[in-house]
């Protein structure tokens, strides 16, 4: 099959390695002079795992990559759009860069063509893209518009890709929704799984994937629901954590509790700093703007947003805690990204905690294993940028945990120890456990657990000294 994925970015560029990792000829575009000379280098724009592997396996054979969207339209038959749909002030999607692509595609059709949505949209969107197309190229144009939402988390997201849960395919004819189902059909068919050079499979993967066929608006509604709810499952965690903290009980032991219950799942039960990215936060506004524009205002959504933001909150006041003063305070942090596994620093809790910490007057050291440069142009003041996690505490009052990179978990710290000015560790991302902690002579602070009661710690310590 002959594809234009219409954008490079987290989500075009891996769909456009795994469509050609499937056998199919990809033409990926894109409008940004700079992403697309570095791809056309063989760069690798985004930190994301199996994907330079992808590239490299693909590019200039099956895999190409254009600055011409009108060029991508005559050589495709499906046309996939994956540019960007950041949220407008008010909160509901901005559709313009969408808008802007299917009346270029309009302009450059040749014949029946296929015009996938594969960015986040509000329901009714494919409906507007049918419009945009047929104003601008006329009531002769030939094309359907299908919603295909991703699913893929950022980190994983070439796996995510290839190993699905389910695949969404909302598409109002018949005639689009065979095309569709071909070009996924070596994952349902489990054909891929079968090729030894195959993504190695993560574990519980579903295989085959199941394919479920829908119309175009219950798929747009199925990908901003999803989000919802996944966004909802964060912050209703994160509520029981602060209840956890008022009455000293562990939210590990009570997550691992809910969790076990095969109804609710122990995924996305992790409490922490809140969740953050290109996709929830944006994701949860739109979806309660467009539910307001239908009629239903959708309250549950305002306290999920809430809880989101009073979570940072709720850290800094911890930070401030365990600290007395901020002002002239040297604070080493762990991680800008707004998860591990990505360099994505959009929406990241951990950019907006800083901004707050340096507005507190704190000078700050940080280290991220990949997010560095991203992070560098969002953030202004006495900031400065480290090479390893030792170089950021040395020195430092506190050590600030913000991202769940795995390597934040393995730590050698009896180092931590010494190069902390004060040993104090404030985790918002539970990665240690107290005890580990204090078996070190670091007082622990984390989200929803049994913090170090200082005068204890001086006491133990001072055994251990004496024994
Ligand atoms: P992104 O900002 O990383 O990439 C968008 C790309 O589109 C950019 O490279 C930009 O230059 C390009 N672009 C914009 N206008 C263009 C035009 N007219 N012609 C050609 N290229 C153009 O965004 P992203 O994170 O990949 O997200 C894309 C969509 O996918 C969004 O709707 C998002 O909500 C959705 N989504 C994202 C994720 C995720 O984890 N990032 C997951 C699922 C869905």
């Amino acid at each position: 099959m002959q594809i234009a994925v219409v954008g490079s970015g987290y989500v075009g560029l891996v769909a456009a390695a795994c469509f050609a990792e499937l056998g199919h000829n990809v033409l990926c575009v894109d409008n940004d002079p700079q992403k697309l000379a570095a791809l056309q280098r063989g760069e690798v724009p985004i930190h994301e795992k199996f994907l330079p592997e992808l590239l490299a396996r693909h590019r200039d054979i099956n895999l190409t990559f254009s600055g011409s969207l009108s060029k991508a339209v005559k050589e495709s038959s499906v046309i996939f759009i994956a540019v960007g749909t950041p949220a407008s002030e008010s909160g509901e999607a901005d559709l313009s860069y969408v808008e802007a692509v299917a009346r270029e595609i309009a302009e450059s059709l040749d014949g029946y063509k296929v015009i996938v949505e594969k960015s986040t949209v509000p329901v009714y969107t494919s409906e507007w893209v049918r419009k945009v197309m047929l104003l601008t190229g006329g009531p002769e144009c030939e094309f359907d518009v299908v919603s295909n939402p991703e699913f893929l988390r950022e980190g994983t997201a070439v796996t995510d890709f290839l190993y699905p849960d389910r695949i969404v395919i909302g598409a109002d004819t018949e005639r689009a929704a065979k095309i569709l189902k071909e070009i996924y059909q070596p994952l349902t068919s489990g054909r891929y799984y079968q090729s030894k050079e195959a993504v190695s499979e993560p574990d519980g993967a579903k295989i085959p994937p199941p394919l479920l066929l829908t119309s175009a608006k219950s798929a747009e509604l199925i990908k901003h629901a999803s989000n919802a709810f996944l966004a909802m499952k964060i912050s209703f965690i994160n509520a029981v954590a602060s209840v956890c903290e008022a009455v000293d009980a562990d939210i590990e032991e009570v997550a691992k509790g809910i969790g076990s219950d095969t109804r609710i799942g122990s995924r996305f039960l992790q409490a922490g700093v809140g969740y953050g990215g290109s996709c929830f936060p944006k994701d949860v506004a739109a979806f309660r703007s467009v539910a307001r524009e239908c009629g239903y205002d959708f309250t549950l959504l305002n306290e999920v947003m809430r809880i989101n933001e009073d979570q940072r909150q709720r850290f800094l006041r911890k930070v401030r805690t365990a600290l007395w003063t901020l002002k002239g305070k040297r604070l080493a942090i762990l991680g800008l990204a707004f998860k591990g596994g990505t360099d994505d620093v959009r929406e990241s809790p951990a950019i907006s905690i800083i901004q707050s910490l340096l507005t507190e007057k704190c000078s700050i050291v940080a280290y991220d294993p990949a997010a560095t440069e991203r992070a560098k142009p969002l953030i202004n003041g006495a900031i400065t940028y480290a090479e390893n996690p030792y170089d950021a505490v040395d020195g430092a009052d506190a050590l600030l945990i913000l991202t769940d990179w795995d390597e934040f978990a393995g730590l050698d710290l009896e180092r931590i120890r010494k190069l902390l000015r004060y040993p104090i560790v404030v985790d918002g991302r539970n990665l240690y456990r107290r005890k580990e902690m204090e078996r070190h002579g670091l007082m622990y602070i984390s989200v929803g657990r049994p913090a170090s009661k200082l005068e204890e710690l001086a006491s133990k310590t001072q055994q251990q000294l004496s024994s």
